[in-house]
């Protein structure tokens, strides 16, 4: 008996153990290939030795302080190289402990900022539908993730949402790559002059979307739009990285590839990979200064905020990621990620599209290639999938979102940063193995 509140209970799941590298091992023995880093988290695999000591060093020092009291070695020491690596203009770090509570952050900070420059009247947030921003009630109402909303809708501050940027499914036949990121981008404009630009804060959007479809990059050329766009209209940028950022697309920053400065980025899951639950608000100058000159004070906080065994956690992240020089690992294991996905899928009758960034890889499944026409999913594809692979050792993370109605089954690949090629071909076997029982 247990008394986890949660999906499932001891005697359902294994009982993980042991973690080695890109493995975890459950009490059995059994070894589970992390295809998926669990949600994207164990960029540097399991029981990395650089971690554990930074965790011990730090524990024998102090764990926690009030960040109402007192500052840190370990957050001040990752703030600064947050900054230091972030993309232009930003050079401001609040340390919060995971995804949804980083996109809290920045909602609310959007709002005060607004507030403290006297444009008191701008407090609509933008988003997507192709998207999902975390599960508190500030972040799940500016998702538009259907499934995860539906039951809690009338909990959730109204929200727009336009058209993602998924060229799978949204390009239409004879439209050029430029011209389809040109036209999805444009919504935005559209949405804004709808709702009145003086009425809006700010718009929010993953870079890669992850948990809703299973790594879709935005086109080239679309945040470049989706930037000047907020400039003209003096709307805020956040960039949600929860799941795309550190590291995770071959650039610490996702939008780094994009070429393009937002006003925030939210930071988690590969920031502590896995460690310590760790999660940033990255800010641009002007933001906190306008705070800094008005009231002084961002009225918003959580009592671990800038919890130091988090924070030197992150920061030897950090360091592995540094002097491994494992963003250009992500970039080449990606590619050959990418290349065996394709070589073992790019033919399959059910597969439609094969899609990401670096480590972060989406395979869709379809019911038809040429219509492109999604499984019914009473036939429960992702599940199955899901069971299959695991039950052959291999984690993955597949998921069936709703986009305008349309249901989609997805598999989402995000393996540590350190997988070695024979583990992309194990990889990449057990998940045909898994989809083909399924099918
Ligand atoms: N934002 C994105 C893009 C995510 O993928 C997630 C989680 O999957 C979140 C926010 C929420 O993060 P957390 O689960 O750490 O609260």
């Amino acid at each position: 008996m247990t008394h986890i509140f949660g999906r499932s209970t001891r005697g359902q799941l294994p009982t993980a153990v042991a973690g080695d590298g890109c493995y975890l091992i459950d009490a059995s023995g059994k070894r589970y290939l992390d295809g998926s880093g669990g949600a994207a988290v164990s960029c540097l695999g399991h029981s990395n030795a650089r971690v554990r000591a930074a965790l011990h060093e730090q524990l024998d020092q102090v764990a926690f302080a009030h960040t109402g009291f007192f500052t840190s070695d370990p957050a001040e020491r990752l703030a600064d190289r947050l900054t230091a690596a972030a993309p232009e203009g930003i050079d401001r770090v609040y340390l919060v402990s995971g995804g949804s509570e980083a996109v809290e952050a920045a909602i609310k900070l959007a709002r005060q900022y607004f507030m403290e420059i006297g444009q008191p009247q701008r407090h609509r947030v933008i988003a997507r539908r192709q998207s999902y921003h975390g599960n508190t009630l500030g972040a799940l109402a500016t998702g538009g993730n259907e499934w995860r909303r539906a039951q809690f809708a009338p909990l959730l501050v109204e929200t727009s949402h336009i058209s993602p940027c998924y060229e799978y499914r949204g390009r239409e036949e004879g439209e050029t790559i430029d011209a389809y990121g040109l036209r999805v981008a444009n919504e935005l404009e559209t949405e804004i002059e709808r709702l009145g630009a003086e009425s809006v804060m700010a718009f929010v959007a993953e870079p890669v979307v992850g948990a809703t479809s299973g790594a879709v990059p935005a086109v080239k050329g679309y945040l470049k739009r989706i930037r000047e766009i907020c400039d003209k209209h003096g709307i805020l940028l956040i960039l949600d990285e929860v799941m795309c950022g550190m590291g995770r697309t071959g650039y610490l920053f996702a939008c780094q590839e994009d070429g393009i400065s937002p006003d925030m980025i939210t930071i988690a899951k590969g920031l502590g990979a896995g460690y310590q639950p760790i999660g940033a608000l990255l800010v641009q100058g002007k933001i906190y200064d306008a705070i800094a000159a008005g009231s002084g004070f961002f009225q918003h906080g959580h009592t671990y905020m800038g919890h130091a065994m988090a924070a030197a956690a992150a920061n030897a992240v950090l360091s592995e990621i540094e002097e491994n020089d494992l963003l250009a690992r992500v970039r080449t294991q990606g590619e050959k990620l990418q290349a065996a996905l394709e070589a073992e899928f790019g033919q399959h009758p059910h597969v439609g599209d094969i899609r990401g960034r670096g480590l972060f890889r989406g395979v869709e499944f379809v019911a038809d290639r040429d219509t492109k026409d999604p499984f019914d999913p009473a036939r429960k594809l992702n599940a199955k999938i899901k069971k299959n692979a695991f039950d052959a050792g291999l984690v993955c993370y597949p998921m069936g979102g709703t986009i305008d109605g349309v249901r989609g089954d997805h598999v989402l690949l995000a393996p540590p940063f350190v997988i070695e090629d024979a583990q992309i071909d194990e990889l990449v076997s057990k998940l045909s193995g898994a989809v083909e029982k399924a099918l």
